[in-house]
């Protein structure tokens, strides 16, 4: 198929069928930038909010680096990956205090901020700057694919070259930015995962699974990820009418978050005789009425199944014992204002507000 055919009949259908969103109304680097790191980890529909909401709140790139570590988590609180909120900001405190404000204008330069990787730098790099630079994500690896009937692992180092070439090939001279735009959104709306449209399809003669039979099978993507099976015991203390919550700063899932006291263990199921109890908390136990543990809740990560069981302990007025550093007192109200993992948030919240 010829290139421009192809990035052309892209482009038609894009310009009589995409989403209205308001990312794609600007060259501004700035939204443009927090709606992809957004959108990394969620859906266009899920994702909309919180663009929104991080744009009221910090209107530029400055509004963005002066704010404080924990209202940023707090408004990113429900996406996930906290790693990439955290990397937000600190690309944010860069570009706004490094480079005044101003984002690089290149894929080369836009590489070097934190946490934008290759597919970021590209979208910005196209959407902003207008540079020829193709997208490469997983809407393109299955749109590439299936049309041109690749069968390589596109986890694969040869497989990522491969399209990654067959992309900078197609991409189209005179737009880049509208064919970016196209090609994803064409794999985000119609060239979908289990239910590409084929029948209305304007590939649909040309391209290669479509015409083999092969729509199902392709884009092969060997590697499986490796699900690590985890189970918390989460240890719910209050005392007049406040509440123990932990800051969380291991190098692990939620840093920066706040959570309940945890117990983490190896095995499933364990009692409370058998968990392995610091002595504060062996202390809290003894001078406390503790509820039965929960039912079991499973809490579903990309890479991580975490199986939690939430225990209450109601400390009486005068206890007294030295806590972890981490562990502090607060309020409703205060608890209300953490950022905290979303398992965390509706617990608490199931608890105070039943
Ligand atoms: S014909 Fe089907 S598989 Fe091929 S590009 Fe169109 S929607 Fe995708």
């Amino acid at each position: 198929m010829n290139n421009k055919f192809f990035a052309e009949t892209l482009i038609r259908w894009y310009t009589h069928q995409h989403r209205d969103l308001p990312w794609r109304q600007t060259q501004n680097p700035y939204p443009i930038w927090l709606s992809e790191i957004i959108l990394q980890q969620t859906r266009v529909v899920q994702g909309l909010p919180y663009y929104e909401r991080f744009l009221e709140a910090y209107p530029t790139v400055t509004d963005l680096a002066n704010a404080p570590e924990q209202d940023v988590l707090r408004l990113w609180q429900g996406l996930g990956y906290y790693s990439r909120a955290r990397n937000l900001h600190q690309t944010a405190k860069h570009v706004a205090y490094q480079l005044n404000g101003v984002f690089p204008a290149s894929h080369k330069e836009l590489l070097k901020l934190k946490g934008i990787g290759p597919y970021t730098a590209a979208a910005i790099a196209s959407f902003a700057f207008d540079e020829r630079v193709a997208v490469v994500d997983g809407n393109v690896y299955r749109v590439l694919a299936r049309i041109f009937g690749i069968d390589l692992d596109i986890a694969s180092t040869e497989g990522q070259k491969k399209f990654a070439q067959l992309a900078s090939e197609l991409i189209s001279e005179t737009s880049p930015a509208l064919y970016n735009q196209a090609i994803m959104e064409f794999g985000a709306v119609h060239c979908t995962p289990t239910s590409p449209d084929c029948l209305l399809c304007p590939f649909q003669g040309v391209c290669e699974a479509n015409l083999t039979g092969r729509v199902a099978q392709l884009p092969v993507k060997l590697k499986k990820t490796k699900v690590r099976v985890r189970y918390f015991h989460y240890f719910i203390l209050t005392k007049d009418g406040q509440l123990a919550m932990n800051l969380r700063t291991e190098r692990d899932i939620w840093q920066q978050l706040y959570d309940f006291y945890l117990v983490e263990t190896e095995h499933p199921d364990a009692t409370l005789d058998s968990l392995p109890l610091p002595s504060f908390l062996q202390k809290a136990i003894y001078q406390s009425v503790v509820s039965q543990p929960s039912e079991k809740i499973t809490h579903i990560l990309t890479h991580q199944r975490i199986q939690v069981r939430f225990w209450q302990v109601a400390l009486p007025s005068d206890f007294y014992s030295e806590l972890p550093p981490s562990l502090q007192f607060f309020s409703q109200e205060e608890i209300d204002e953490l950022p905290k993992p979303v398992l965390v948030s509706t617990y608490w919240k199931a608890m105070f507000f039943k």
